[in-house]
């Protein structure tokens, strides 16, 4: 059979909200032109985050009925703990809330003024919690991972030789930790590769540095691996997971992503000396140990999550999907990152409104129009995310102006994404009238989530 299928019944639903385009306006208005400050109940199809946002199976839901909620020693932690090890292959596998609370832990020990750490490029929070702390995050992504329009099979992938000039210039003294984020949630939802892992690996030894995975989409990118990386066709998922931890020190993780719950993640490392502090951390500001911020339930959940992320037919059903999204919007002429991403299209704002500059917030722009034009919520990846100011307040604008649209897992039909191809193109079809934003409100860090425009 051509068709692939969801592949899964559908046993408990969750009714959509309708809403008018006139009120649709109004009610962006109020937010400040930010779809995060708009109520969920107001938006048709949800596609702002997959974080925390996927759909639990019916195992799931029974494992949150066999919840251990013994503060201590929960038997539900060693069954989160087996199956954590189980992929990664780790020693000490800690549990946290979510991923950044993995990170702030890793990085407050680590980081600190004069530390600088590197990778294919750090998510949002993750460069938050480095800089927090006073060292510097910085983004080593290979050239062909910063071109949109370019197609090839592992854009996410590290500028190995850049990597090595790093270190040499910053000195491996003040490097506590390389990290490889995969996919990279940032630069397009593409893969990195096996080899990549590898040779970035052989430059972290050569330099006696601990490699770390940002892995919160590693089923993912071992599928992309499966289908597009020699050698690897015949490997299962599972293999492939646990030969890309094989490279990896340890790892930062949310679970809300590729281990299908609506929250939690960890930290998992081999050092035993680190792990002594993260512990001593994680006990003043998640919980304690056999917990870490999560209730018994959730650890539950999780460990049967990750059962269920790397069977092949739901991944197939995963990246084909989304690479659905993206062939319809690319045949109607909709610039997006190529080729699609594992968990999300990423629409590219620089050539959708090639005459609004990166101070007009063109993937603001956009996020509105497809508000506006349907109830569908996106994001901007782009200046309003990770712009900065240099001295005299001019904005230094980001690498790429990108509007994610990231499709939640095991929660949306066909029929939802073929709604959503048809308002990207209504958008796109009407972008000669989409107008610039400027920004009337920003917090001082993580302004995204917070920040309120205003149309130009
Ligand atoms: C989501 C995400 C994080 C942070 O995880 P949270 O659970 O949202 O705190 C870190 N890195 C990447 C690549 C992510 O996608």
């Amino acid at each position: 059979m051509k068709t692939i299928i969801e592949p899964f019944r559908i046993k408990s639903v969750e009714p959509i909200r309708f809403t008018t385009r006139e009120e649709r306006i109004k009610i962006l208005e109020e937010a400040g032109y930010n779809t995060f400050l708009v109520r969920a109940d107001d938006v048709l199809i949800d596609l702002l985050t997959d974080s925390g946002t996927s759909a639990m199976s019916s195992d799931q839901w029974a494992g949150i009925m066999r919840g251990d909620e013994s503060y201590a020693g929960a038997k539900s932690f060693y069954v989160f703990e087996a199956a954590v090890k189980k992929i990664t292959g780790d020693e000490f596998i800690i549990p946290t809330h979510q991923g950044r609370a993995a990170e702030k832990i890793i990085f407050s020990i680590l980081g600190g003024p004069g530390k600088y750490f590197a990778s294919n490029t750090f998510f949002d929070t993750t460069r938050a919690n480095i800089e927090f702390t006073g060292a510097e995050a910085v983004d080593l992504l290979n050239e062909t991972g910063k071109h949109p329009e370019q197609s090839a099979p592992f854009k996410g992938n590290m500028d190995v030789e850049a990597l090595e000039a790093f270190i040499k210039k910053t000195g491996k003294e003040n490097i506590p930790l390389i990290v490889l984020t995969v996919t990279n949630n940032s630069g397009g939802g593409q893969p990195v590769s096996m080899q990549n892992i590898k040779d970035v690996k052989a430059v972290c030894k050569k330099y006696d540095l601990p490699l770390f995975l940002d892995a919160c989409r590693f089923a993912e990118n071992a599928y992309f691996i499966k289908l597009r990386e020699k050698g690897y066709e015949n490997k299962s998922v599972i293999e492939i997971c646990q030969e890309m931890f094989s490279y990896a020190d340890g790892s930062t993780m949310s679970a809300k992503k590729d281990a299908l719950v609506n929250i939690g993640g960890w930290l998992s490392l081999n050092d035993s000396e680190l792990a002594l502090k993260c512990r001593n951390l994680l006990i003043v500001t998640e919980g304690f140990p056999t917990y870490g911020g999560l209730a018994g339930r959730d650890l539950e959940a999780i460990a049967q999550g990750l059962e269920e992320i790397v069977d092949e037919h739901y991944l197939q059903y995963r990246i084909r999907s989304t690479e659905y999204l993206g062939e319809k919007m690319m045949n109607a002429g909709v610039p997006i990152i190529e080729p699609p991403g594992g968990h999300a299209i990423y629409i590219d704002a620089k050539r959708f409104l090639p005459d609004l500059s990166s101070d007009k917030y063109p993937g603001q722009s956009i996020v509105c129009e497809l508000y506006i034009e349907g109830g569908v919520r996106a994001v901007e990846i782009g200046s309003v995310m990770f712009g900065k100011y240099d001295k005299t307040g001019k904005l230094i604008p980001a690498m790429m102006e990108l509007v994610r649209l990231a499709i939640p897992r095991r929660v949306y039909t066909q029929s939802h994404i073929d709604y959503v191809a048809e308002v990207v193109i209504e958008a796109y079809n009407n972008r000669d009238k989409m107008k610039g934003y400027e920004i009337t409100y920003e917090a001082p860090m993580l302004r995204h989530f917070t920040a309120r425009f205003k149309p130009i």
